[in-house]
């Protein structure tokens, strides 16, 4: 029987909580399907701050590279709020992200149809989009700093200090992850949207050239280019004529977050961050560690367990497994089964994190 390594990074919050579901859900997948799971458990954010003084011990790392994939909860909360920036939780991201050579950011945008009331939006029946974010480059990555200066300003002031962060983008980091925003739209509705802000920006304007570059290469595939801002408009006003949108780190950032919002709860929204083939990608909730509801149970489990699922589909090749979860979590729905974040209905059937994973296990 074939078997996998998985790397378990719970984290801090609800990191565990949600983590122990999708494992679970994981274990049961595998029996069903006839494949085996061995599952390595690691520290990283403020519990290895905890343990350790910093938030991404050199094991942790050395661990997921010897996996075939990463399955990571949340990390963070206000116990570390006051530790000094370089060694905050999240660094503990940045450091999984580089370290694994992880460029690029999958999350779908999927609203179940048994969900369209816990939408903001009135009248949408269908979104179902993939936003394709950089993840390596760009603004979060460049050059950043400070400086000060004692000039007098015109009204008197001084200048005092100036601070910075620069928006770079090599020729070969554009290409790369516009040829995936090419390649997922080719196995989705062949509708590729990049967005950009290429009236201001010159990176923009190089993302463009690559993007026009690479187009005959794609002739089945549709593009369209649009600001982002405009962007952020035309994702409340026509979600569902969006297929695959790809983008840079900052903006995928913003945009997948109100993408995911628009579908209901972003307890319901995975994510991937893949590398090269043949690497292993990292899969987790896009939720935080939400340290307001830790430890009661009122946790939705379903962004993890669909991060699970994605894990078995683009790491595992584990297709038919990766199917069989989706399905089940539909029919969970279906069944009018919700953790409270996704409550529209006196007749919704109110359960807490393990009682969702239950109802999971047992449709699959
Ligand atoms: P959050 O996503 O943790 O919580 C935002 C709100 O959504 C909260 O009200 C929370 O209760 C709710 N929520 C989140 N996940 C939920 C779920 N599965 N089920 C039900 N409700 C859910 O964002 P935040 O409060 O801004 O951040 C809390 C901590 O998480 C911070 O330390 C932040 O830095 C960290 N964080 C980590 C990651 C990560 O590990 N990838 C991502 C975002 C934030």
């Amino acid at each position: 029987m074939k078997t996998y390594k998985i790397a378990v990074i719970a984290g801090d919050g609800i990191g565990p909580e949600v983590t122990g579901s999708a494992v679970s859900v994981l274990k049961r997948a595998g029996e069903v399907e006839g494949f085996g799971l061995e599952f390595t458990e690691c520290d990283a954010g403020g519990c290895a701050i905890d343990k350790y003084g910093i938030p991404l011990p050199e094991s942790t790392l050395l661990t997921c590279k010897a996996s075939d994939a990463v399955l990571l909860g949340a990390v963070g909360g206000p116990k570390w709020d006051s530790v000094e920036p370089s060694k905050r939780p999240e660094r503990a991201l940045l450091g999984l992200r580089s370290g694994l050579g992880l460029y690029s950011n999958l999350r779908p945008a999927l609203m179940f149809k048994e969900l369209s009331s816990a939408s903001p939006l009135k009248n949408v029946d269908s979104i179902d989009l993939l936003i394709v974010r950089e993840l390596t480059g760009g603004i979060y990555f460049g050059r950043h700093g400070r400086s000060d200066s004692s000039e007098l300003l015109s009204d008197g002031s001084v200048k005092g200090l100036t601070a910075f962060d620069t928006e770079e983008y090599s020729t070969a980091e554009i290409t790369r992850i516009l040829k995936e925003g090419f390649r997922y739209a080719m196995g989705r509705n062949k509708k590729l949207t990049v967005v950009d802000k290429a009236n201001v920006l010159e990176t923009s304007r190089l993302w463009r050239e690559i993007a026009e570059s690479l187009k005959p290469s794609y002739p089945e595939v549709q593009v369209d280019y649009l600001y982002v801002d405009n962007c952020s408009m035309q994702l409340i006003n026509r979600p569902s004529t969006f297929d695959v949108i790809v983008t840079s780190n900052m903006f995928g950032d913003i945009l997948s977050d109100e993408a995911g919002m628009i579908t209901g709860s972003i307890g319901m929204l995975p994510s991937a961050s893949l590398g090269a083939p043949g690497t292993p990608g990292m899969y987790e909730p896009v939720h935080g560690s939400a340290p307001d509801i830790a430890g009661t149970g009122k946790a939705n489990p379903l962004a993890a367990i669909l991060s699970a699922s994605m894990l078995l589909r683009w790491s595992l090749g584990e297709t038919e497994a990766s199917d069989r979860i989706e399905k089940a979590v539909r029919d969970t729905l279906a069944d009018g089964f919700r953790t409270s974040d996704i409550k529209s209905s006196d007749e919704d059937k109110i359960v807490d994190t393990d009682g969702m994973t239950q109802e999971v296990i047992r449709r699959l």
